[in-house]
Parts: C-alpha cells; sequence; structure tokens
C-alpha cells in the first residue's frame, strides 16, 4: 500500500441504514441528509430501494426520496432492486424524473443482492439461492440494456446467523454468476458481523483470482462484533479499493437481535486518511450529516469520530 492510493467509499446510510431504524425518518428530512452527504465528497451513494413497501416501510417513500433530491453529477447515485417487478417500478421513475429535470437521471446504478446461504436467503426474500439468482440474472440483464451500472452484492459471504460458515467457493461461485449475467461490481456483506481479518485477506486474494481484473470487488462489512476496521486493513491488504459504509453507523440487523450497523463512514475516513489514503471527502462536512441524524434520532449513535471529532495534530 502506498500514499498515492485512493479508495471509493459507497455511502449506504440512507438505504442500508434508514431502512433498519425502527424509526420511520420523514422524506422531507431523508431528502436534507441525501442532499448534504451528496455534498461531502462522496463519489457513490446508495439513495434507497425498490422492495415493496409492506415489507419495509422506512422506505416506502423511494419515488418521492429520488424526485425530490438534488444530487451532483459527479456523484453516482444507486438504488437498490430486489426483483423484476423492482426495476420495473425504478426504470419508469427513473425516465419521469429524468423528464422533469431534462434528462438527468434519478440514479446511475442499480445494485441486487442474494444470500450466500440458503436459510439467510430464505429467511430474507422467501426464495432459494438459485430462484434468487434467476430472478436477477433477469434484472441485470434488463438494467444493462437501460445504460445501468451494476453491482451484485452477496450477503452472509463471510458467515451464516443460521448456517455459520459459508464455505467461500460457494460464495464465488455466486459471483461469477453475477459477473456473468452483468454486474461490474461484487460486493461481499460481512451481515452480521462474523469475519476475521485473516478470513478477509485470504477470502479477497481468492476472489480475485476467481474474478479477475475486469470485476471491481467491495467490501461491505458490518461492526457487530466490533472488528470492521480490522477488515477493512485486512481488505486494503487484499487489494480492496471500494468500501460501503453508513454515516454514524446507522442500520443493523434483525439477527442478532440489537446488533449494530455497518462500520461508519466517518471513522472509515478518519483511519483511511491518517493512512495517507485518499477518499474526496471533506470529514468535518461528513461528520455534520452524522451530528444531524444523530439529533434526528434523538439517541447517541455508534460512530466513534462522531463522539471523539476527527484528530488534530496541532
Ligand atoms: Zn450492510
Amino acid at each position: 500500500m502506498t500514499v498515492s492510493d485512493s479508495v471509493k467509499i459507497r455511502e449506504v446510510g440512507p438505504r442500508d441504514g434508514f431502512q433498519n431504524e425502527p424509526e420511520t425518518i420523514p422524506t422531507a428530512r431523508k431528502i436534507e441528509l441525501i442532499d448534504a452527504l451528496a455534498r461531502t465528497g462522496l463519489p457513490r451513494l446508495e439513495v434507497t430501494s425498490f422492495v415493496r413497501p409492506d415489507v419495509i416501510p422506512q422506505l416506502a417513500d423511494a419515488a418521492e426520496v429520488l424526485a425530490g433530491v438534488d444530487i451532483p453529477e459527479r456523484v453516482a447515485a444507486s438504488v437498490l432492486i430486489p426483483n423484476e417487478r423492482g426495476l420495473d417500478a425504478a426504470l419508469e421513475l427513473r425516465a419521469r424524473v429524468g423528464r422533469d429535470r431534462g434528462g438527468r437521471p434519478a440514479f446511475d446504478e442499480i445494485n441486487v443482492f442474494l444470500s450466500a446461504s440458503e436459510t439467510h436467503n430464505r429467511k430474507n426474500v422467501n426464495r432459494s439461492i438459485a430462484e434468487s439468482l434467476a430472478g436477477l440474472e433477469r434484472v441485470l440483464a434488463q438494467a444493462r440494456d437501460a445504460g445501468l451500472r451494476c453491482e451484485g452484492v452477496i450477503a452472509t459471504s463471510f458467515g451464516c446467523p443460521y448456517e455459520g460458515r459459508v464455505p467461500a467457493g460457494r460464495v464465488l461461485e455466486l459471483a461469477r454468476s453475477l459477473r456473468d449475467a452483468g454486474a461490474q461490481e461484487v460486493a461481499f456483506g460481512d451481515t452480521t458481523g462474523m469475519a476475521n481479518p485473516l478470513q478477509v485477506r485470504d477470502f479477497f486474494a481468492q476472489a480475485r483470482a476467481a474474478l479477475g481484473q475486469q470485476t471491481e470487488l467491495t467490501a461491505h462489512f458490518h461492526n457487530t462484533r466490533g472488528q470492521g476496521l480490522a477488515n477493512v486493513l485486512a481488505a486494503l491488504d487484499a487489494g480492496v479499493r471500494s468500501f460501503e459504509s453508513s454515516f454514524g453507523e446507522l442500520g443493523g440487523c434483525p439477527v442478532p437481535a440489537g446488533a449494530t450497523g455497518n462500520i461508519a463512514t466517518e471513522d472509515l475516513v478518519s483511519m483511511l486518511h491518517e493512512m495517507g489514503i485518499e477518499t474526496g471527502i471533506d470529514l468535518p462536512a461528513l461528520l455534520a450529516c452524522s451530528r444531524r441524524v444523530q439529533e434526528l434520532l434523538g439517541r447517541p449513535l455508534g460512530s466513534h469520530t462522531l463522539v471523539a471529532g476527527p484528530i488534530d495534530w496541532r
């Protein structure tokens, strides 16, 4: 690793974070937060998802949010697509917002997801992995036809709360299927914080060998057991240069109960900047966003840098 390295961060708080908060954040407040995040220098921002509103009521306002936000063109906006129906709704909205904005589309990227373990996939989307994959292959084909960049996300890549160990070979087989179906980027999620740094370093070395140089590899760690940043360092060592995180350490997961969310974006940015790795992100501006969402939610969030502030070397 050299100081000339730079890392790309995708902020996933407005989707992965907001959907796992017990409270539903009012649409106007979401728009305000997303617009502020989009001005911190973040290159990538996951804005919302097109899941069924009865399944995830916290994100039922996806259309209003996408029509209402003002994201600078240099920021790649993405939305999560659960299935073909979700993609149809997203494409329809994209066309409508694009017309209203003189051709500027509401988002540039989609991400699709499945789990690497059967039990987690069934509990999450009520389908087998094979059924999920078949649906996602159709979604990816249609999204690529529409000119969208595509990311495939594999949840429970490093362990499953129901099944325990998940063989790396099985995860990488799914990753190859997603790549072959059109995903330019594959993200590996440690959905319930079971990964350890040695496992991560070994896994990403295998992933690079299995997927080649063309596919972007992204690490998506949760801080469930406090090992999120240690896993980031291990992934960096293995050559990963793309990460996903949530401002404020928003989010969580129903299993284990009360578990914390993604690693905090500001903790990730602080560590990378101290290591001499560029992210392009203005840390104080990002911290202002986290402070604001903490105020809105009315309880302390998990982020460390939000409590301690950025390091001052005077
Ligand atoms: Zn996550």
